[in-house]
């Protein structure tokens, strides 16, 4: 049995465990609790969790690991919104979460709604932020630029007051959006699932059937250069095996940071494609692997974000960007969701969801929607009340995401997270790369130097 798991049994509050990480020289000292963790030489941690001096510098760093962590998790204020401009979508992708009759036949919100909800949006960030700082407004899907017009006057009407990012299908960037969207800044999210027609068109078209490969790379090409831009890849059991041909193709497109995520089961359709664990976890690492020889041949990152943030999570907890991999996670308390007729839920992951809508933005119930049990289900999700995870030794690395899957997939929110040794196997591999000291090659240049957080969600 690894060491790992004969010591799931007897982690106590504040007690020290090792932690196989599959290193040939090291191993990991892991105090679970506070998520302080240090690397020993193999076969020296049963010595050092009983080496007065050693016991006595963790309980000195304890205050400080313990503070920082409940900070994380409980002492945020909502500072970012996912909003949904319109019901509608022009694809129909086989793992979407959003219900097919709302992404077929929806409605747009029209302008004047679409001000009046960034107006009441902004009067309430400003009871929560600081005043020096802008609350994000990311317009999400279904696919905003369907309803282009609104958003980009939006955008320009309110551009003082928010940082805007748009996560979009990349089917519908015309030249003017691109103009439009680059001029500004604007953080851009694209989506391509496989490096060919062939495979990209297994999980991503329209509802005709038509595919939509080389028309997202057209966009990618347009946007080559561009720096405040990312590429999603889902995965999935039809583009497993093509991950490093992935990489290598974002790589070659110079795409600044793109992401892998594990395709989200909160609807039937992502089932139906999910990979199981040690496939993924064997395929992902490969490819996180062929972007550091990239970097090696080129003197070029590409940064895959969401992996990235587990380093982060254990290097440097509060430099998170992404807020899927804590408990609770970010939703409905860093951030939260409007969708298009302007009701409220704790994160888009939610939206399909009907109990799961804490009030309407234009009925007046943005305040309370935090206190509504459709929020606080989601937001006083606990690790250390789900089971198994509350004696995992990396919980506060994996944070057991995600709630509206967990919820679907097992009818409560209170079990574990849907890729448990996908993540097991991520901490193993960062914590390998710390001991041979190659973690900052898979983050972002000057990742240390005062970046701020920013909320993003590990989703399209
Ligand atoms: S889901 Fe995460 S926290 Fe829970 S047991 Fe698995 S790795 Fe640990
Ligand atoms: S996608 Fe899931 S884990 Fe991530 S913020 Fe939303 S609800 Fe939480």
């Amino acid at each position: 049995m690894p060491v790992a798991e004969l010591d799931l049994a007897t982690d106590m509050h504040n007690r020290l465990v090792t932690f196989d990480i599959g290193h040939p020289e090291y191993e990991a000292l892991l105090e679970p609790q506070s998520a302080f963790w240090t690397l020993v030489e193999k076969g020296r941690s049963a010595r050092l969790s009983s080496d007065t001096d050693f016991l006595g510098r963790v309980a000195e760093s304890r205050p400080a690991f313990s503070a920082e962590l409940e900070h994380l998790r409980f002492g945020l204020t909502p500072s970012a919104v996912y909003f949904n401009p319109t019901e509608r979508c022009n694809l129909n992708c086989t793992y979407c979460y959003l219900p097919e009759r709302m992404r077929r036949g929806g409605n747009h919100m029209s302008r004047e709604r679409l001000f009046e909800a960034l107006e009441t949006l902004l009067g309430f960030f400003r009871t929560q932020m600081p005043p020096d700082s802008q609350p994000q407004l990311i317009f999400h899907g279904s696919e905003p630029m369907l309803n282009r017009e609104n958003v980009f006057a939006a955008i320009d009407r309110f551009k003082d007051d928010y940082i805007f990012g748009i996560q979009t299908n990349g089917t519908l960037l015309d030249d003017d959006a691109i103009e439009f969207i680059t001029s500004r800044g604007i953080s851009l999210g694209l989506s391509l699932d496989g490096p060919t027609p062939e495979v990209t068109d297994r999980t991503r078209h329209t509802f005709n059937g038509r595919g939509i490969h080389n028309r997202v790379l057209e966009s990618m090409e347009k946007l080559r250069g561009y720096q405040n831009y990312s590429v999603i890849t889902t995965v999935t059991t039809q583009n497993l095996q093509h991950l490093n041909e992935m990489v290598e193709l974002f790589h070659s497109m110079e795409v600044p940071t793109c992401m892998l995520n594990q395709v989200r089961c909160t609807l039937p359709g992502g089932l139906e494609v999910r990979p199981d664990d040690a496939t993924f976890s064997r395929a992902y690492l490969k490819a996180l692997e062929r972007t550091h020889e990239l970097y090696r041949e080129s003197g070029r990152k590409l940064v895959v974000a969401n992996f990235a943030n587990i380093i982060l999570a254990v290097v440097a907890p509060t430099a998170r960007r992404l807020m899927c991999d804590i408990s609770p996670c970010g939703g409905g308390r860093c951030f939260f969701a409007v969708d298009a007729k302007g009701d409220l839920f704790p994160c888009s992951e939610f939206i399909g969801l009907p109990s799961f809508r804490g009030g309407n933005l234009f009925d007046g119930d943005l305040e309370t929607s935090f206190e509504t049990e459709a929020f606080k289900s989601v937001t006083t999700r606990k690790i250390e009340e789900i089971g198994e995870c509350g004696t995992c030794p990396v919980r506060h690395f994996c944070g057991a995401p995600c709630p509206a899957e967990a919820h679907e997939l097992n009818g409560v929110m209170e079990s574990k997270g849907a890729f448990c040794d996908f993540y097991k196997d991520q901490v193993r591999y960062v914590m390998r790369l710390i001991a041979d000291g190659r973690e900052s090659d898979f983050l972002w240049d000057g990742w240390d130097k005062g970046m701020p957080m920013v909320f993003q969600m590990e989703m399209d």
